[in-house]
């Protein structure tokens, strides 16, 4: 029995619908297992702008520093969408609870679930068996150095900016995960190109030698992008930095299927922030359509990665695994084989991996 404290962040948009879902799951788990977890709900985003004037107020990062972990949903408002020029913004808040919970790892596990094969845009035989972790450093690059404009206003400019510490400490997260998994690493870098890159480089080929059991490669981030699609099974671990990590891994969340279907955990020295990859989708936002699957999935990183609960947290997979193996859908990941009666929404879903939970 375990006494945990958990902060429920569901942002905006579908962030609301499929964080609910996230927290039934961890509410059972805890039955289940006989866990005294506790809860507090904080606004983050458009509607913390909306109610307290700020994207994230002190007293909800406090809230979240002071907690064991936090599941998290999205952010977003169309209205920032098409007005580049708001000043304040939903996605400030999600960057400033990065920044202050010193959220440094950025965890994407990649894995399809074989009843999925024929959802992705890619053929089954290349992807069949593809397992991959990702690790996308988050505090660094072009999203936190200095930009400007100049000349003017006629030109732009976004500094990338590394230290040596900061590709150590998401490295080792990175050879650390590698140990418990196969054993291969893929580094991805522009060292032709920039300088932050051979840094990278550099520091990853020195640590190498401290982690000899593992096999590691080089890869230069567009080949990477270009294996993905060709090979995704070649990779194991890859870890990259912010913005190579940002779009290779929404090219790999296409393995997966679905954004619906992907959790991420964000990771530093303090509490962990879960949350699905998607955002929050204002095209569906309300309809009861959203998959819910990502925020589940999210759930069950927390309850290992956070609470070193692996064995619930294996039950929560699994439940999902079911469900998929009996045949049920969010519109998302329907195809021409699924039956319509077997479509389902957000909280049917829910309320059927639930069920699955109690006969596991
Ligand atoms: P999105 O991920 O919200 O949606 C992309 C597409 O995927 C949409 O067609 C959407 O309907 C679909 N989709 C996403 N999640 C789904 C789910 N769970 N089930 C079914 N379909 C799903 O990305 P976007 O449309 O580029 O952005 C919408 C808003 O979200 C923007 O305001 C953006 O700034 C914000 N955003 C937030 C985050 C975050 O909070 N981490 C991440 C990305 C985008």
């Amino acid at each position: 029995m375990a006494q945990k404290h958990i902060v429920i962040a569901p942002g905006d948009g579908i962030g609301q619908e499929v964080t609910a879902v996230g927290k039934k799951v961890v509410e059972k788990i805890a039955a289940k297992f006989g866990h005294e977890f506790t809860y507090d709900e904080v606004l983050i985003g458009h509607l913390s702008i909306e109610a307290m004037g700020s994207p994230l107020t002190d007293d909800a990062l406090e809230t979240m520093r002071n907690s064991d972990a936090v599941l998290f949903g999205a952010v977003g408002h169309p209205k920032y969408d098409n007005d580049p020029t708001a000043q304040m913004r939903p996605e400030q808040g999600l960057f400033r609870m990065r920044k202050e919970l010193g959220l440094y790892a950025n965890l994407r596990p990649i894995k399809l679930f074989d009843e999925l094969l024929g959802a992705s845009s890619i053929k089954p035989e290349v992807l069949k068996g593809a397992d991959i972790l990702f690790f996308r450093e988050l505090t660094g690059d072009v999203y936190f150095g200095e930009k400007g404009r100049k000349n003017n206003g006629n030109t732009a400019y976004d500094m990338a900016e590394y230290s040596r510490y900061e590709v150590e400490r998401i490295a080792r997260k990175a050879f650390e995960a590698a140990r418990t998994r196969r054993k291969k690493l893929c580094s991805a870098d522009k060292a032709n190109v920039m300088e932050t890159g051979r840094l990278w480089r550099e520091v990853v080929q020195k640590m190498s030698l401290d982690y000899p059991d593992i096999e590691v490669e080089h890869q230069y981030a567009d080949a990477t992008a270009m294996l993905l699609i060709k090979d995704p099974r070649r990779f194991d671990v890859i870890v990259t930095a912010n913005l190579f990590g940002d779009i290779l891994t929404d090219e790999a969340s296409q393995i997966a299927g679905s954004m619906g279907m992907l959790a991420s955990a964000s990771i530093g020295d303090g509490t962990g922030v879960y949350e699905p990859i998607h955002g929050s989708a204002h095209d569906i936002t309300g309809k009861g359509v959203a998959n819910p699957i990502a925020s589940i999935l999210s759930a069950a990183l927390l309850l290992d990665i956070s609470f070193g609960m692996k064995e619930e947290s294996e039950m929560v997979i699994k439940a999902v695994d079911n469900l998929l193996k009996a045949g049920y859908r969010t519109r998302d990941i329907a195809d021409s084989q699924t039956s319509s009666d077997k479509i389902l929404g957000t909280e049917a879903i829910g309320k059927l991996v639930l069920t699955t939970l109690d006969d596991l």
